[in-house]
């Protein structure tokens, strides 16, 4: 007979690893499907120092790590496919992936979200020839060079610190005239010798011969336009983008409610347009995106798939 189990989650990320961990600590059969690196965005975090009892090994690799072996050892299955298609219609519903489709009395969603791009001439050409969005994957290719971050949140202000162990001199680039970053994270970045600041300005072109070589950058106060090249003996430096997110969410496009940024919105629990499918972490509309509220939004999302799993099935 064909598998159906009670929770299938779509995502690895700390949301997803949570609902793995509290639905299957609640017996019922779980599996977990992601399309790339089980753990999510956090793996491609240095510091995770705003983890509750995150102070040893506290990187983002190390921080997943430990989730994901927690999920194993209670049962959960974790699966690597890409999901095409969700019929959450009545009561079975089904994931459609690459691999197979997956039958769950319940869904919960915790796709998350993934880098934004600047969309500029040049941003698809170089990325991976000098353009990078991730400090922690590709800082070492920039050891003694020059790096470029774009952005003001606490991404960007926070790897820039981080690049300046590799790199010879950070350069944010800030579209405004203060950052968005937290005051901690900015005092540290004002105080190291090896940052420099560009405010009111944005990135207009990346140019180049097979690696980064130049940027056209304008003021957005004065529109002065300035090119920077490459140190002649160089050659070539980093532009690292760290402007933000965009929800996962495509998938539900015209079958979960979405706000206009294309959130999905839910209740306090975790309760989507459509009963039985959930939404947890980043991919919803929430007001604060870390760890600590990804993994909280799982573990309430697990707890109500059992609850609904339980009121709505005779044979539980
Ligand atoms: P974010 O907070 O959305 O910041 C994005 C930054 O990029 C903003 O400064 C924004 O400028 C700028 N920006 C957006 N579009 C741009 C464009 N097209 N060109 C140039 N600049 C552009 O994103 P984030 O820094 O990635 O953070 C995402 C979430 O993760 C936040 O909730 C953040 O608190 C959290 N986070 C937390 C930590 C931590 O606590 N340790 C670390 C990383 C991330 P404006 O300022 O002008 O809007």
């Amino acid at each position: 007979m064909e598998k159906i189990y009670d929770v299938v989650i779509i995502g690895g990320g700390p949301a997803g690893l949570s609902a793995a961990l509290y639905a299957t600590r609640a017996k019922l059969t779980t599996i977990m499907i992601e399309k790339e690196k089980t753990g999510g965005q956090i793996t491609s975090t240095t510091e995770v120092a705003n983890y509750p009892g995150s102070i040893e090994n506290a990187t983002g690799d190390s921080l997943s790590n430990r989730m994901v072996e927690q999920c194993k050892e209670f049962g959960a299955e974790l699966q690597k496919d890409e999901v095409q298609e969700v019929k959450l219609e009545g009561e079975i519903k089904e994931v459609v992936g690459k691999q197979q489709t997956y039958k769950a009395r319940s869904i919960i969603v915790a796709t998350g979200a993934s880098p934004r791009y600047l969309d500029v001439p040049g941003e698809k050409e170089f990325t991976g020839k000098g353009v990078s969005y991730c400090a922690t994957c590709d800082a070492d290719f920039f050891t003694g060079l020059e790096i470029f971050v774009i952005g003001g949140g606490d991404s960007a202000v926070e790897e820039a610190l981080l690049l300046t162990k590799f790199a010879r001199k950070v350069t944010i680039v800030h579209r405004r005239d203060e950052f968005k970053a937290a005051k901690s994270i900015q005092e540290r970045a004002f105080k190291n010798p090896k940052i420099d600041i560009i405010w009111d300005t944005v990135i207009e072109e990346i140019k180049g011969e097979g690696l980064v070589q130049s940027i056209k950058m304008k003021n957005l106060k004065t529109d002065e336009v300035t090119e920077y090249k490459a140190n002649e003996d160089e050659g070539t430096f980093g532009i690292f983008v760290f402007v933000g997110y965009l929800p996962e969410t495509q998938l539900f496009n015209g079958i979960l409610d979405m706000d206009g940024a294309h959130y999905i919105k839910t209740d306090e629990n975790m309760n989507t347009n459509i009963p039985g499918v959930f939404a947890a972490g980043d991919c919803r509309v929430k007001t604060l995106r870390q760890v600590v509220t990804a993994v909280s939004d799982g573990a309430i999302a697990a707890i109500q798939a059992e609850k609904y799993i339980e009121n709505t099935f005779d044979d539980q």
